[in-house]
């Protein structure tokens, strides 16, 4: 059985602290290798090797740490198909769908090749007497990141790409369930360039990212999982005195108004509610068809196409969406589902026992539907995190604004009509961080900013965009005078010497 290891200035280290636990591949059901779980001492070890790296990559220009990052994208792009596979293999997710995963944290770490442009300072001239002022944005030195299991590419690239882009040195804590991508793009960007010790991932639980924040070394904290956590850490970090950005859960609400295209708005929702088997913090898992006739007849369209959909083996390229993450996944979905049947919502499509021939011990968990879903009940203020949609019925367009709005959560939302009126009052009034009109899953390009409000969002700035590079640097703000200089007391006389 492999036996994973870390990754420590630029050497994979095995572990050491004796604690371990499997990985598995969530299609077959079988454990196919071990990832060691950090001590505290191995912990601090990367954030020795951190702490050595970050007065050199420091040091680099950004242009030309730039093209290291642009060589780290190259290396990315000729492995795609590897690291899809490695990904599908522990996700589960579709190795289409693991392509997209490691692509849409590329172009992250691509934005972060402009940081010449991105950390330019500000200037005044002038602002007293013979005085200059001016801003610079430095590093912060060595920075942590804890990611989640859905994205395990994406994520760690986000937080990495931005972080080194800005000058920082890179701790990274990946999910232990799926350590494999984490440990490979660190490999690459060793590859690529960056001196040892520039990007180290440190696998573990608890006990690692409690080192982490614990660590006076590590200046900032960047963490993406469940909400619980989320709020643990952000408190944790500000009370050791370090920066924090911690993403949550999220409940993301599809708002379908009479108008809208229903044949374009329920492929857009079996994309956005199943698709990577609903494990997606920007997944649809609420459908808010406004009126009667829009709820009846946007529900047909849902079972007729549901009623096509394959659960299936994620390098399958038929699948269109794979096996949930494990076993424990697995459980906490169907019983949710199971809940929602006790508290009164209509089971349209019952997920629960799916089987997928050849493949008798994979987490599979088929598309289900719930009908006459109401605020009240735990499926719908509960994140499941599964292939589970439900549907509320709102009467009327504000009803319907106010779901998302007054929801705990407030990660993404996604409004389909054909009223540009409507669609500018949704935007500008509901309480959520990212909104899509007509584009069910609005995640934001990497030259914007990704990050939810509410209970899906703790500190104040977002991943990656301008505001990343805020979060990984701080601002110096220099007052220049220079009272006298050469041309006062400079001679036009040839010296005739002593
Ligand atoms: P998780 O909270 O279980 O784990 C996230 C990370 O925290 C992992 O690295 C894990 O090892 C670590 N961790 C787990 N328990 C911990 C503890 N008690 N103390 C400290 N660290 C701990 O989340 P997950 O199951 O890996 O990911 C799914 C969750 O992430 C969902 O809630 C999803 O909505 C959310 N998510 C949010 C976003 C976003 O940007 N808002 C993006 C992706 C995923």
């Amino acid at each position: 059985m492999p036996e994973l290891s870390h990754f420590i200035h630029g050497e994979h280290v095995s572990g050491t602290s004796g604690r371990s636990r499997e990985v598995f591949n969530p299609v077959r059901g079988e454990v196919t290798s071990h990832v060691p779980l950090a001590s505290l001492d191995e912990v601090s070890a990367a954030v020795d090797s951190a702490q050595r790296a970050f007065p050199e990559w420091s040091a680099i220009n950004p242009q030309r740490r730039g093209r290291i990052l642009l060589k780290w994208v190259d290396l990315i792009a000729q492995h795609r198909d590897e690291l899809a596979e490695m990904l599908s293999n522990e996700h589960g997710k579709t190795f289409e769908d693991a392509k997209g995963d490691i692509q849409r944290g590329v172009e992250v770490v691509e934005f972060g090749a402009g940081a010449p442009h991105l950390l330019k300072g500000e200037f005044s001239h002038s602002v007293a007497t013979g005085m200059d002022v001016h801003s610079l944005r430095q590093p912060l030195g060595v920075v942590g990141g804890i990611t989640p299991f859905n994205f395990p590419a994406m994520i760690p690239l986000w937080k990495a790409g931005t972080a080194l882009a800005a000058g920082n040195t890179f701790v990274l804590k990946p999910s232990e369930r799926d350590p494999s991508v984490p440990l490979r793009l660190a490999e690459l960007a060793l590859e690529a360039g960056m001196p040892p010790g520039t990007l180290n991932v440190v696998n573990g639980d608890k006990e690692a990212v409690d080192a982490l924040i614990e660590d006076p070394r590590v200046k900032a904290v960047g963490f993406v999982g469940s909400t619980p956590i989320a709020q643990a850490i952000y408190s944790a970090a500000a009370a050791a005195g370090k920066r924090a950005q911690c993403f949550g859960g999220a409940k993301n609400h599809m708002v379908i108004m009479p108008d809208a295209d229903l044949d374009q708005a329920a492929d857009a929702l079996i994309g956005a509610g199943y698709g990577s088997a609903g494990e997606r913090c920007m997944a649809i898992s609420v459908a808010v068809p406004v009126g009667e006739a829009t709820a009846q007849a946007l529900r047909e369209k849902l079972e007729q196409r549901i009623a096509k959909l394959r659960v299936g083996p994620s390098l399958d390229p038929t699948s269109d969406f794979g096996p949930v993450v494990g076993a424990d996944a697995k459980e906490r979905i169907e019983n949710y589902i199971g809940i929602g049947a006790q508290e009164g919502a209509e089971l349209v499509v019952d997920g629960r026992g799916a089987q997928v021939e050849g493949y008798p011990n994979g987490y599979w968990v088929g598309a289900t539907l719930f009908d006459h879903v109401t605020p009240q009940m735990r499926i719908y203020k509960e994140e499941i995190f599964g292939p589970v949609l439900c549907i509320v019925r709102a009467a009327d367009y504000e009803e319907a604004l106010r779901l998302p709005t007054e929801h705990e959560f407030g990660n993404g939302v996604a409004i389909f009509t054909r009223d540009g009126d409507t669609a500018r009052d949704f935007t500008s009034r509901v309480e959520v961080g990212m909104v899509g009109v007509n584009v069910p899953i609005p995640v934001p390009i990497a030259y914007y900013t990704f990050g939810g409000w509410k209970a899906s969002g703790f500190g104040d700035l977002n991943q990656h965009g301008t505001e990343g590079l805020k979060f990984y640097t701080k601002t110096k703000t220099v007052s220049t005078r220079w009272p006298s200089g050469l041309k006062e007391g400079a001679s036009f006389i040839m010296p005739e010497g002593s």
